[in-house]
């Protein structure tokens, strides 16, 4: 998605007539981004890959790190170095125009000799993720994309829609954890009775779901201003740090939850450490939205409830069927199975 946008907003209209169209009907995979090198991730301006010109083409030189679904890709967006040596650090304006960005077409070029060496890289999550050489690859100069010396501004405008990108995966993310959890919480039984009856597991799930859709709120509103061609550079990034903060907000409880990988609730130490008075000041509204989400009453729901008598009614409803004391805060059994 972040690899089309550059050519969206930065390529030419013959670019954008010879690729996109192709692009969208699944006849051309344009997947991978070749930006991060070993010796430079978050230091962009350092990559070491270079592009020299030769007559109408580059020829181009170096290794790429982390360069996601390449393997499943038919081109590619690559940053290159075309001023070199590499300016002085403290001239960040020539560092920044000495990078351009081309888009190479991986057909017939990989493994096999023809400049383009693709190597998997094992993750931990699955983002077919490999590292790439280049060598003496050679690419036409009409390739370019945002003109030579742009490729930095023309990447860092992409980088704001993967943002989003990556934050929309964390609500998902998120979401799934929370479904897992709930369900969990409903299947499994200790002293007679489901775990999500107790308040150290219901009120967790149900923070985690508050923030894991406030988050999505920031998530919507920074896709919609750059669907509208804003940069939205400030909301991108509270987005996917709003976003990543709440898709973790669940972790592991018990033994059977980190063997199945379920993901059940908070550690006692989270809750701990994270239950502070101004939290307790709000326990009401928590434990309407654990109601809320355990009676299946649904994510509308749980906004418009009224803490007061809601949690009352359903305390006192829930309470005998449940098996617990009388006043405590328990999960309601029946919508629960
Ligand atoms: C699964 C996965 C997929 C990826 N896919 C792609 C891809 O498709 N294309 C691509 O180009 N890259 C990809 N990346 C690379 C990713 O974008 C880089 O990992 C990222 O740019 C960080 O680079 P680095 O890991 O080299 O960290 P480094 O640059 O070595 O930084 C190390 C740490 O220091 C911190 N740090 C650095 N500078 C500062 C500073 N000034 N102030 C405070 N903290 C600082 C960083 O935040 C980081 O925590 C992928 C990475 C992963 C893990």
């Amino acid at each position: 998605m972040y690899t089309m946008g550059s050519l969206l907003h930065s390529g030419s209209a013959e670019q954008k007539a010879e690729w996109l169209p192709k692009v969208a009907s699944g006849e051309l995979r344009l997947q991978a981004f070749g930006v991060s090198e070993p010796n430079s991730g978050t230091d962009t301006l350092s990559l070491e890959t270079v592009a020299v010109k030769d007559g109408d083409e580059y020829v181009i030189n170096g290794q790429k790190m982390w360069t996601s679904r390449a393997e499943y890709s038919d081109a590619m967006l690559l940053l290159a170095r075309t001023d070199y040596p590499e300016p002085p650090r403290e001239d960040a304006r020539a560092r920044a125009k000495a990078l351009t960005l081309f888009i190479v077409d991986m057909r017939g070029k990989v493994n096999c000799g023809n400049g383009i060496e693709i190597t998997p890289v094992q993750t931990m999550m699955n983002h077919s993720t490999t590292t790439i050489f280049f060598d003496n690859l050679r690419v036409p100069a009409a390739n370019i994309i945002g003109g030579e010396g742009n490729g930095f501004k023309t990447v860092l405008g992409a980088m704001n829609a993967e943002r989003v990108l990556i934050a929309a995966e964390c609500i998902g993310d998120g979401r799934f954890f929370i479904d897992r959890a709930t369900q969990y919480a409903k299947d499994r039984s200790v002293f007679g009775r489901p775990i999500g009856a107790n308040q150290g597991i219901a009120f967790p799930i149900a923070e985690a779901y508050a923030e894991v859709e406030a988050a999505a709120l920031m998530v919507n509103h920074a896709a919609d201003l750059i669907d509208g061609g804003a940069t939205a550079g400030e909301q991108a990034n509270l987005a996917k740090y709003l976003a990543a903060e709440a898709s973790v907000r669940l972790s592991c409880c018990d033994s059977y939850s980190l063997t199945s990988s379920l993901l059940i609730s908070w550690s006692v130490a989270h809750c701990v450490s994270t239950l502070s008075l101004l939290q307790l000041a709000t326990a009401t509204q928590l434990w309407s939205c654990a109601v809320c989400f355990a009676s299946g009453s649904g994510k509308q729901a749980m906004c418009a409830c009224k803490p007061t008598a809601d949690t009352g009614s359903r305390r006192n409803s829930t309470s005998n069927a449940n098996g617990a004391r009388p006043g405590s805060t328990v999960w309601p059994l029946s919508p629960l199975t």
